[in-house]
């Protein structure tokens, strides 16, 4: 069997969540657990993270597994209804649907679910994704205030900058001014938020990427803020080649040895979900040593410089991520994110996942 498996670390999670509710103390924490958990599973996520008051995902069916594995958090579907016989399951089993959209409401008063349903309001205030116009609230807010089928109402906007220079505070304003809104629980602080701007914490906070250890911020690490790493990304050298000085490795030679050295060929490609855009020089660690990688990598294999490992050989272990080397260095170097880069192991669909509990 090929070595390449992702390894969980249940204890970094629960970590990662005690971060969370010290930079805001204050709010709920709705944890999103959309795309799999971040490639974690969403299963064993939730089981980690079972003190966050709530978890968000992308789909019905995630959110019925959630329930039927015996979770009884607060549930939210981040894009809401796709389809109007939808409804009736969320109210059936008590899970919540984000509103961003007039038809969302035509569906919940076509089904006229028995019991009223759990919803956050989205407001779009400058995204320009999801959400209704922070004028038309008011008047959404009357319908939804006066329908037998709505229950609970949280109002929310989500940040395209938290991350950014251009920062969150024109969002924000825009938001503080809907009219009425301080009587509603309000929820807008993504990782990103809940790290930088304070003022964004209100009632619930909803933290992705800072969950799995990763930073939100292209320039940081998770380490900056004390977050841990919760996936591993570990294989083995399954060959060893010399290349005399000049002599190339890979697909386009496009790394020429600058002197006599040792290449490792490792067993995860970019088919696993490792960023093909990985340039030769991205660190990566071989029998605990950090070394890089050289040559591009190819669907199945990648190469990486053993010069400092004498003693390395088939069969030597590989971290491409995890403790040592940590995906947002490896997303740096890849012109890419952290989050990218996790979601891709468990959408290949062939990287064998593994859980490490206490
Ligand atoms: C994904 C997502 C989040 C979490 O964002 P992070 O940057 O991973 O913390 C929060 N809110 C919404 C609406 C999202 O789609």
């Amino acid at each position: 069997m090929r070595a390449l498996k992702a390894s969980f670390h249940s204890a970094a999670f629960s970590s990662n969540l005690k971060r969370v509710k010290s930079y805001s103390p204050n709010s709920k924490v709705m944890a999103v657990l959309k795309a799999n958990a971040y490639g974690h599973g969403l299963i064993e996520a939730a089981r980690a993270l079972n003190d966050a008051d709530g978890f968000s995902v992308l789909t019905l069916s995630e959110a019925i597994e959630l329930r039927e594995h015996g979770f009884t958090q607060h549930l939210l579907l981040l894009e809401g209804f796709f389809k109007p016989y939808e409804v009736k399951i969320c109210s059936l089993m008590g899970i919540g649907a984000v509103i961003h959209h007039a038809q969302q409401i035509d569906y919940i008063n076509q089904v006229k679910p028995v019991k009223p349903i759990d919803v956050h309001l989205k407001v779009n205030t400058g995204m320009n994704r999801l959400g209704f116009m922070p004028k038309d609230v008011d008047l959404i807010l009357k319908q939804l205030e006066e329908s037998p089928y709505i229950n609970k109402i949280v109002i929310m906007t989500h940040f395209s900058d938290a991350d950014g220079e251009k920062g969150v505070a024109s969002q924000l304003a825009c938001f503080n001014e809907i009219k009425g809104i301080d009587i509603y629980e309000r929820s807008v602080a993504n990782s990103a938020a809940i790290i930088k701007y304070p003022e964004t914490h209100f009632e619930w906070v909803r933290p992705g990427i800072m969950l799995y250890g990763a930073s939100p911020f292209d320039d940081k690490t998770g380490n900056d803020f004390q977050l841990k790493p919760v996936m591993s990304l570990r294989s083995e050298i399954i060959a060893i080649q010399t290349l005399e000085e000049s002599q190339s490795v890979g697909y386009g030679s496009v790394f020429t040895a600058p002197h006599k050295m040792t290449v490792g060929i490792v067993a995860c490609g970019y088919a696993d979900g490792y960023p093909r855009h990985a340039p030769s020089g991205t660190p990566l660690m071989v029998d605990g040593v950090i070394t890089q990688t050289v040559g591009r990598v190819s669907m199945d294999m990648l190469y990486v410089d053993l010069s400092s490992l004498p003693n390395a050989g088939v069969g030597s272990s590989v971290e491409l991520w995890g403790k040592g080397v940590l995906v947002d260095e490896v997303a740096r170097q890849s012109h890419t994110v952290g989050y990218e880069l996790l979601c891709a192991i468990s959408a290949s669909n062939r990287v064998p996942m593994e859980y490490q509990h206490g």
